[in-house]
Formats: C-alpha cells, structure tokens, sequence
C-alpha cells in the first residue's frame, strides 16, 4: 500500500490555525493592540471600518521591524519574545506563540508597513492569504501599521458566520477597552467609520477609567493595594451602592493580561459579602502581579483562561484586599438592628 500522510502546506496549516486565534474582528483587534504594546508603544491609534469587517488598522509609535524581521514575522512559530523552554515560565508580553500575524495574514489581505526608529527608511509587505505580494523599502513614521482588510474573505463558512456589525463592534470595544485599561501610560484612539470614538490621553488608571466609562465614575471608586510575599494587588473597586444589575465591568489583569475566572470574581464577591444588593454586580478593576513562574498562561491561544499553581492563595490575597479596600474607605454593612 502506498503511504497517504504528508505535511500540510504553511498557508493550510496557517489557516487552521487561525480557527482559534481569529475568531472574530474582536480577536484581531486584540491580537494587534497586544503587539503594539510589546513593541513599547506610547501612542496607538485603531482604525475600523464596518465594525472591522472590510478594515481594521493599528498603528504604534513602537520600536517597528527590520525588513528580514517584517518578513520572519509572517511565518508561523516566529516570535521576538521567547527562544528556550525556561522563557516559558517567564512571560511578561502579551504575546509569546508567534502565530497571530501568520494566522491573520492567512485570512485576510494584509498590508504591514514598518520601520525602525534608527533606519531610515522602512518596510512595506502586502499579503494575501499567506501569500507575499508586494515586499518594498517604503518611507513611513517609526513604528508600525498593520492594516487587515477584508477577514475571512478567503473562508466563506467564517464570514457568514460573522454578527452584525453591532454586535462585532461591541465585541471590538470590549477588546480595546481592555488593553487601554491595562496600558494608561500609553495613549490610546479608535476610530469607528472615520469617526473618532475614543482619545484617552496616557495617564492614571483613575483617569483611564474615568475617560473610558464617564465622569460618574470618579467618585465612585476606591482604592484597592494589597502586597504579600512575591503577589501584589492594586486596582479600584467600584463602591457597593454603584454596583450594577448587570455584569461586565468587572476585569482582571493578571501582569498586565486581561482574564477570566469565575474563581478570582468570587473572591471578590466574597469580599463585598452583604454589601452588595442582590443580584447586582460590582466594578472593579484589579490588577494582580505574580511572578510568572506561578501561572500558566499556555492554556489556549487567545490567553484569557490561565492556571495558578496555588490559586487559593490568589483567592485569599484578593479577597483580603478587596476587604481592605472597603474598610479603608468606610464601607461596612449597615447595622441589623433586628437580630
Ligand atoms: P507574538 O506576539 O506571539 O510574538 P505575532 O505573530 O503576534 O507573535 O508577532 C510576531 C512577531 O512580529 C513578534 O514577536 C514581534 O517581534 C513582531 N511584531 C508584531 N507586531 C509588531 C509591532 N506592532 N511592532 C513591532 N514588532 C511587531
Ligand atoms: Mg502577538
């Protein structure tokens, strides 16, 4: 019998790939927000068109690519953050798999312009389903612009499956609210249709706040700092009567990363006890820095689910500074004058 198994072509297995990095607009947005952040980027600006189904673009004022760099960063597995197995257990980017810009360059046309602050002049690649089209020296602001227009075009199942622009452009607000949350020292635009939706000057994570969610917010909040042996907390808690009746503003950042545990949001919950009317939910914005040899952040490509090693400790930790958090300003029961 003749043998039947081969490898798949690059452009194959980068477009499986790109199933579960790219599911939606939303997960490109991140994807690129994430890099301009890695590359120290002190000003990023967003650009969506048609809630990012015929374009999204993020430009950074980043440390940019070499030509070769521009290139390599299209293969699958190519990444500037990690190179042993020990960086593993090191993380402090957001990204580290190396497979974003190949999985998005797979299903879409995209355009990435680039260059060092020190060269002159920068790189210009235009690809189309993994497919280089144009490479050419270009000249362009230091930095980097990456520019996906027309996702799925070339997945015709993913496209129809897209939700309507509403629903994709809240996904996207989402995602950008996110990572300008845990960048305030970075500034922040978005664009939506030409129209600019959000400026949010680099500052204070009160200011981000504030300038992300309203001015009604200020007032509202209290500070939250807890430090026990190598984990910190720090971050607001929104105050028990501005807790709302739906979920949503409630975020984690474990260093720097946006995720979700229904663990985490219990220890808060737990915190805030009798405080909260039932039924209603509390802001909260927290940041927890751990050493990175205590969690896993590998559990799946889009990096929001992650493991602690000993994450009761975690639960404590937060718990007793959200506790803190809520003497410190006042906040306690009301008195049961019926028991
Ligand atoms: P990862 O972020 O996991 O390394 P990506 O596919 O997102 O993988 O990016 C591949 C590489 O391309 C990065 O490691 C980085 O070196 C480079 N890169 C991507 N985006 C940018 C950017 N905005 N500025 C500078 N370098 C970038
Ligand atoms: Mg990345």
């Amino acid at each position: 019998m003749p043998d039947i198994i081969r490898l798949l072509p690059d452009s194959l297995a980068n477009q499986i790939a790109a199933g579960e990095v790219v599911q939606r607009p939303a997960s490109a947005i991140k994807e690129l927000l994430e890099n301009a952040v890695d590359a120290d980027a002190t000003h990023i600006k967003v650009i969506v068109k048609e809630a990012g189904k015929t374009l999204m673009q993020v430009i950074d004022n980043g440390k940019g690519m070499s030509e070769t760099d521009a290139r390599m960063s299209l293969e699958r597995h190519a990444t500037s953050k990690i190179i042993k197995p020990e960086d593993l257990f090191a993380i402090r980017t957001m990204g580290f798999r190396g497979e974003a810009l190949a999985s998005m360059a797979a299903v879409s046309q995209m355009e990435i312009k680039t260059r060092q602050p020190e060269s002159e002049l920068g790189t210009m690649i235009c690809v189309e389903a993994s497919e280089v089209k144009r490479q050419e020296p270009v000249a362009c602001e230091p930095g980097t612009s990456i520019c996906i227009k027309n996702l799925f075009y070339n997945v015709p199942a993913r496209r129809n499956f897209l939700k309507s622009n509403g629903v994709e452009m809240k996904h996207i607000v989402e995602e950008f609210q996110r990572v300008a949350l845990a960048n305030p020292e970075v500034a922040f635009s978005l664009y939506q249709n030409d129209l600019e939706t959000y400026n949010l000057p680099a500052g204070k994570l009160s200011q981000r706040i504030v300038n992300l969610f309203g001015r009604n917010y200020k007032e509202q909040l209290a500070a939250c700092a807890e430090q026990t042996g190598d984990i910190s907390i720090q971050g607001y808690i929104g105050k028990p009567e501005f807790a709302k009746r739906t979920r949503g503003e409630q975020y984690f950042f474990v260093n720097n990363r946006f995720v979700r545990s229904n663990y985490l949001n219990h220890a808060v919950m737990n915190a805030f006890e009798a405080l909260l009317p039932e039924g209603s939910y509390p802001f909260y914005v927290l940041f927890i820095d751990i050493d990175p040899v205590h969690v896993d952040v590998n559990v799946h490509p889009t990096k929001t689910e992650i493991k602690f090693d000993d994450e009761r400790t975690v639960y404590a930790i937060v718990s007793a500074a959200v506790r803190q958090a809520l003497a410190t300003h006042n906040i306690t029961p009301a008195l049961d004058f019926s028991a």
